[in-house]
């Protein structure tokens, strides 16, 4: 078999006879064979790259041995394997001289045909496995240097044997540069890695990565351990990428959500402040209304106005009361005030006060609650609330007429509520977001039901601060909704508490003498209208220093304190008031826009006897002024 038939040969030899020979038997062998009689014509033909040049030793012009050196030392034509070729007997020396001139084979008897094409075939072959190392080489360096990240190869002490184009383009150095150094002084300029990232590498035995900030870029540098056959470690493979463009944009979005955190505060905030401040005036409507309502001479208008305005103020005050619910639990500012309570009495009693609405939509309200105490450690006034929002929901999204089913039953040492409806229904959509802020299925600015889409989210995270769960299901748009939700029970019986009977306390005849102290002067003469309606003597202050005066000089036996006076503040007057009468001589009502233990805690330190919300209602402050100790002997 002949190996590569086209090889081209050089045959160079002033010798023609034995050159022809020679010839022959190689283009019988199958080869072109150029041919050149001087070492200055060997030089010239040489360019052409033939695969292997047949060399005599001795040439007219030049020395054979010159003429290899100048092959061997012109890099494009270094790799061509060259024969030197003798006829006559050499001495060892020159062989000795041919292969130093960088000669890769020498043979002596050419006139033998076999060992000639023994040892030209040898000589290709080696030429085509030294061809294709270079290529694989070359094809490698080419893969390497294409990485769009920068790579460096490292031995096991760290140092630096490989690196690719990539690497000396983002460090801005070159390729001698960088070999053989270790990698701190390689990434010099760059902020010193505690612990060294080689190091930290061995000894993780794993991918070991970091970001580092260079000039106004950002590199991320990671290496990956390179182990032997026996796993063992022996140097890593470093990749160091650009990610500048990455951390700009993360550092944007950061930017980006701090400033939608910020937004998102200041709305919380000023929800928390519009619901506040419009306590007061609906607190001075309300009082308005009763004293209106209590007027004999009235017109016919004016009484069927009453209820739906008392109807509407109501409704104002339930959405500011949710407003400000939904500020505090995101502000993570709810409290709940736990204790034993059984919430089949807390579903009953929720039923009641939803059943007007139930009754005016037309709908029949069935629900199944068990005899035996279904005991939780809740807030009853929460869990109430929890209950009366999904059974007004079921009332409000059900067509006239429908039905709503609410049941309670325990599961293991679960509460587990029911409150299903045959109403709209809720999209599969829907039902995955119904529970975020102010979501609501309908958005039209006519829809019929009004609402701030915050009651399901209120009672979500009111069911979660009891530690339960709650669900939607509903087989979509039409198909009715069932809201489940789970409370789980305490695990130790602890006996119940006993139901709030303060409700039912009955106001006694006797009038009382009341200070009034507040700066809104609407808040001041709707309340005096209706304390003395009642049957009160009341007197009014606008400021601190008023209202003691008033105190000095009048004999009082209750003063009704808003917190947020300008200049001497409410704890204040409250001190001073208490340095001169006990509490059984002077009862003090703080009045404040706030509600949380903390501001409670903060008015009885100041002497209160009572801490009212505002807009306060005056059944409410009624129950109190009912127990007064004067009212008292009066009734006694
Ligand atoms: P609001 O009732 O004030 O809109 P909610 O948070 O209580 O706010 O309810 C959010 C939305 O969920 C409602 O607007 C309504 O689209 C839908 N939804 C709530 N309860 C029901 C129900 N029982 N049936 C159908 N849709 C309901």
């Amino acid at each position: 078999m002949i190996d590569r038939p086209a090889a081209i040969v050089l045959l160079v030899d002033d010798d023609e006879p034995k050159r022809y020979a020679v010839a022959k038997t190689l283009r019988r062998a199958g080869y072109t064979v150029h041919e050149a009689g001087t070492g200055s014509e060997a030089l010239r033909r040489v360019a052409t790259r033939p695969d292997l040049v047949i060399l005599d030793v001795k040439l007219p012009d030049m020395d054979g041995f010159d003429v290899c050196r100048r092959i061997k030392s012109d890099p494009a034509t270094c790799t061509i394997p060259v024969l030197h070729i003798s006829s006559t007997f050499v001495d060892i020396e020159d062989k000795v001289q041919g292969l130093e001139s960088g000669a890769d084979g020498y043979l002596t008897n050419v006139a033998e045909p076999l060992e000639l094409l023994a040892t030209v075939r040898a000589l290709l072959r080696a030429r085509r496995a030294e061809d294709a190392a270079q290529l694989s080489t070359r094809q490698w360096q080419t893969t390497f240097d294409t990485i769009s990240d920068g790579v460096l190869l490292l031995d096991g002490q760290g140092r630096v044997v490989q690196v690719n184009r990539t690497l000396e383009r983002i460090l801005g150095r070159s390729w001698s540069d960088l070999v053989g150094q270790d990698l701190p002084s390689l990434l010099g300029g760059l902020p010193a890695s505690e612990p060294p990232l080689f190091e930290q590498m061995i000894e993780s035995g794993t991918r070991e990565s970091r970001d580092v900030h260079r000039g106004d870029s950002w590199l991320r540098i990671s290496i990956d351990p390179i182990r032997d056959a026996e796993s063992a470690i022996k140097g890593g493979l470093c990749l160091v990428s650009d990610i500048t463009s990455q951390k700009r944009l993360e550092m944007q979005l950061l930017r980006q959500a701090q400033r939608l955190q910020e937004d998102d505060r200041r709305k919380d905030e000023f929800l928390a402040m519009l619901a506040h401040e419009l306590r007061n005036p609906l607190a001075s409507l309300s009082n308005a209304l009763e004293i209106i309502g209590q007027l004999h001479d009235r017109s016919d208008e004016v009484t069927e106005a009453i209820p739906i305005a008392r109807r509407q103020i109501q409704h104002m005050g339930r959405l500011l009361e949710d407003l400000l619910d939904v500020s505090r639990i995101t502000r993570g500012k709810v409290e709940l005030r736990k204790q034993m309570v059984d919430f089949g009495t807390i579903v009953a009693h929720a039923i009641e006060t939803c059943q007007p609405l139930v009754d005016s939509h037309g709908h029949e309200l069935s629900a199944a609650i068990p005899a035996d105490p279904i005991p939780l450690d809740g807030d009853p006034t929460r869990l109430e609330q929890i209950v009366a929002n999904l059974v007004n929901n079921a009332a409000k999204y059900t067509e006239p007429g429908g039905r709503i089913a609410v049941s309670l039953v325990r599961e293991g040492n679960q509460a587990v509520l029911r409150v299903r409806d045959t109403g709209i229904g809720i999209s599969p959509e829907m039902q995955r977001r119904i529970f975020d802020l102010f979501v609501q299925a309908d958005r039209s600015l006519d829809r019929s039901q009004g609402g701030l889409g915050i009651g399901l989210t209120l009672v979500r995270s009111l069911v979660e601060l009891h530690g339960g769960t709650i669900a939607v299901q509903s087989d979509g748009v039409g198909q009715g909704s069932e809201f489940l939700v789970r409370l789980p029970m305490p695990s130790e019986s602890t006996p119940l508490a006993e139901p709030d009977r303060s409700s039912t306390v009955t106001v006694a005849p006797a009038h009382l003498r009341i200070l009034l102290v507040d700066d809104n002067r609407d808040c001041i003469r709707t309340m005096t209208k209706l304390l003395e309606l009642h049957g009160h003597q009341v007197w009014s202050a606008g400021d601190g220093p008023t209202a003691l005066e008033v105190a000095s000089t009048s004999a009082l036996d209750v003063v009704l304190l808003d917190i947020g006076l300008p200049g001497m503040d409410g704890y204040q007057v409250a001190q001073w008031l208490r340095q001169h009468w006990g509490p059984e001589q002077l009862t003090l009502i703080a009045v404040s826009g706030y509600g949380g233990d903390e501001v409670r805690r903060r008015t009885i330190l100041a002497g209160f006897d009572h801490h009212l919300v505002k807009p306060v209602g005056l059944s409410e402050l009624e129950r109190i002024l009912a127990v007064h100790p004067r009212r008292r002997e009066a009734t006694g």
